[in-house]
């Protein structure tokens, strides 16, 4: 948001108002002067106008739940239990999913209230590598590794997907990490080759990975290292 917008949104300025009082040196973001009348601002930093507080900061709040089986990534949901179910009501507020995971999936997923922060970890763009466990119905074929290398075609989508590298653990069982997060990629991915994903589990989401002693529906914080690796 502008901040000339914040301010105007107060009784009594306009954006004009508004405009002069920052130019004039009224206004503090996270306690420093801005004279820049076209700053940008966000919910979590504190404005002050005349020494008079305008925006408390809000709390940024970064969490990793181990998202168990049966749980809907969404915030509501009239028919299944959702993800935000798993954590505290105090801490519910706001958050948004950074990555979605289906229904039937488990492990590691992000939840946040920093929208700009998300967008860093899902945009495509940015090739966040993303790794999972999968089980398939069939055993793999020796051509899977190599068609997924190259970078599958999604027709419904008119896309070529980032290359992916599967690592076979056993013959229905491997490793993937792909760089991007379509609708239900990896499903379509291993329907493209003739087999069958029976279960998905993510294990890391770039260099985030999910603690071995969190079971399904257990959080835990993100460390601040682990939100500035993003
Ligand atoms: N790909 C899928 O098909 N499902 C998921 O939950 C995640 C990636």
């Amino acid at each position: 948001m502008k901040l000339d917008r914040l301010i105007s949104n107060l009784p009594d300025y306009s954006r004009h108002s508004a405009r002069l009082l920052i130019a004039s040196g009224q206004v503090c973001v996270e306690g420093l002067i801005v004279r820049d009348v076209n700053a940008e601002i966000d919910r979590f930093m504190s404005v002050t106008l005349n020494g008079q507080c305008i925006q408390a900061a809000n709390p940024a709040r970064y969490l990793l739940l181990h998202k168990p089986v049966g749980f809907l990534s969404a915030t509501q949901d009239p028919q299944h239990p959702t993800v935000l179910e798993c954590l505290p009501a105090a801490l519910r507020s706001n958050l948004h999913i950074a990555g979605r995971l289906d229904r039937s999936s488990s492990g590691l997923l992000l939840l946040t209230n920093d929208g700009l922060w998300s967008r860093r970890i899902t945009a495509p763009e940015k090739k966040t590598p993303k790794v999972y466990l999968v089980s398939t119905a069939y055993p793999l074929s020796p051509d899977t590794a190599e068609r997924f290398a190259r970078g599958m075609y999604f027709a419904h989508e008119g896309i070529m997907l980032q290359p992916a590298y599967l690592q076979q653990l056993s013959p229905c069982q491997a490793r993937l990490t792909i760089h991007e997060g379509r609708y239900h990629q990896i499903k379509r991915m291993f329907h493209a080759v003739g087999n069958r994903v029976t279960s998905l589990h993510r294990e890391s989401m770039g260099s985030i990975v999910l603690d071995p002693g969190l079971r399904p529906g257990e959080y835990r914080p993100l460390t601040q290292d682990e939100v500035a690796s993003i």
